[in-house]
């Protein structure tokens, strides 16, 4: 091991080599982000400490983005960033901000566009304590697969009266014969072939991984039937082109299994998306995984999240054939930015995703198991504190030394 640590790097199919001191790139991130990467590298350094006894540990190196990005080289998304987490492979990073008319439309959808993170991967499970509006909220054990580069998140969109919007709308009333309300923004949501299944082969791999036993295509087909339709189309296309063996459609579970699902096989099964989300509330146990283009994966991730105890609590991971980054699934909460006083559970959940991902199976369990053992004791931070009765309410720095101690 040395001081600076060794780079991770990727072989030819695609697995990670990594070292015992791999070198990870951070991004802080702005609003609440400090803090909740202050209390995260604390968790993740002790945890790897004393799970592996000094024989693993990781060379933190830090890259800018966002307002920190800006003072430093002007741009709210340097290129040395991105370069930086494609030649570390792995990456994590707090939540940053959306610079309002300042050129980008969102600095995080860029990272995910720019390096192609085609997976943003969230998982959702219950953690015995924590407060949730659900009865059976242990019910609930899901990971959602969003697409991240494509659908309305391309970020192809003009706004009314501009010249653009005048030539599509003269373009479609001719050419197309379709008319649209003068006074009207267009938006354009592009949904391929190659997005929807990479993304769907990923969700597909790691349910056969885990021995999970669904795979939901979560879609809006019915009305979109040429971008969400085909999503859900391309969805069983791949799962029989690539895992044919391997899965089974629902209707094929009823039709020839009677129901009952063959060992070892997953369910490939779709359902529209509206009814999706009263299908979490009234039957969460009946899905394990969902996947689904990037809208529907932006509103069912942060409702799912509500479900088991709320924005401070929910983990996620972007990830491309080339790298991934990991991060929160909430935003930098600017109204207690600096005020020491946030969940950071959701960044330290992410990772822990990110210590399974490099294979530290073992520290990452460690992590959840300490956060589980803070949260039964009552020692929480103000959002959970406000709906624990006789809870012990701390700061984001105290909640991380309180996840410490027990580990
Ligand atoms: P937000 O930052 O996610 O915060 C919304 C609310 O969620 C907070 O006011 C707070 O609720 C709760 N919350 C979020 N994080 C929490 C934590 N760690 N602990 C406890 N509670 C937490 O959403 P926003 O205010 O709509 O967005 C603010 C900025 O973040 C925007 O510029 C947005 O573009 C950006 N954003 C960035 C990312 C990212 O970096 N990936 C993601 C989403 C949004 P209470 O007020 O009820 O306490």
């Amino acid at each position: 091991m040395t001081d600076k640590g060794t780079k991770i790097t990727l072989n030819s199919d695609g697995t990670l080599n990594v070292p015992n001191d791999p070198v990870i790139p951070f991004i802080g991130g702005d609003g609440i982000g400090p803090d909740i990467w202050a209390a995260t590298v604390r968790v993740l350094d002790a945890a790897i400490e004393r799970t592996y006894g000094g024989t693993k540990k990781i060379s933190w190196i830090e890259i800018f983005a966002g307002e920190k990005g800006f003072e430093h080289t002007g741009s709210w998304l340097p290129n040395e960033t991105l370069e930086a987490i494609k030649e570390h492979v792995v990456a994590i990073k707090g939540p940053l901000t959306t610079p309002v008319g300042k050129g980008f439309r969102s600095v995080n959808v860029a990272i995910r566009q720019q390096l192609d993170l085609y997976a943003c991967v969230r998982p959702v499970c219950y953690i015995k304590g924590v407060p949730s509006p659900m009865k059976h909220p242990e019910k609930v054990n899901m990971v959602v697969f969003r697409e991240n580069t494509e659908d309305v998140y391309a970020g192809i969109e003009w706004a009314k009266g501009t010249a653009e919007v005048e030539r599509l709308l003269t373009f479609l009333k001719s050419d197309m014969g379709i008319a649209i309300r003068k006074d009207s923004g267009i938006g354009i949501k592009p949904i391929s072939e190659t997005g929807s299944k990479r993304l769907v082969a990923s969700a597909i791999r790691y349910a056969l991984e885990q021995g999970l036993q669904s795979v939901t295509l979560m879609h809006k087909g019915n009305i979109m039937k040429f971008t969400e339709g085909a999503f859900k189309q391309w969805g069983y296309e791949v799962a029989e082109e690539m895992f044919g063996d391997q899965t089974i459609t629902e209707a094929a579970l009823w039709d020839q299994y009677n129901g009952e699902c063959p060992e070892g096989k997953v369910i490939i099964k779709d359902r529209i998306a509206d009814m999706m989300f009263q299908q979490v509330l009234l039957r969460p146990d009946e899905y394990q995984i969902i996947a689904t283009p990037n809208l529907n994966g932006d509103y069912i991730s942060d409702a799912l999240a509500a479900q088991v105890g709320g924005l401070g609590m929910a983990p996620g991971a972007n990830i491309g054939d080339k790298c991934a980054v990991f991060e929160a699934t909430h935003g930098t909460a600017p109204k207690y930015a600096g005020q020491d006083k946030v969940n950071p559970g959701s960044l330290i959940l992410s990772g822990a995703m990110m210590l399974d991902y490099l294979g530290w199976h073992e520290g990452a369990k460690q992590i959840r198991e300490a956060i589980r053992k803070t949260i039964a004791d009552r020692v929480v931070t103000y959002d959970l504190a406000r709906q624990i009765k006789g809870a012990k309410k701390v700061k984001c720095s105290e909640f991380a030394s309180a996840i410490i101690e027990r580990l």
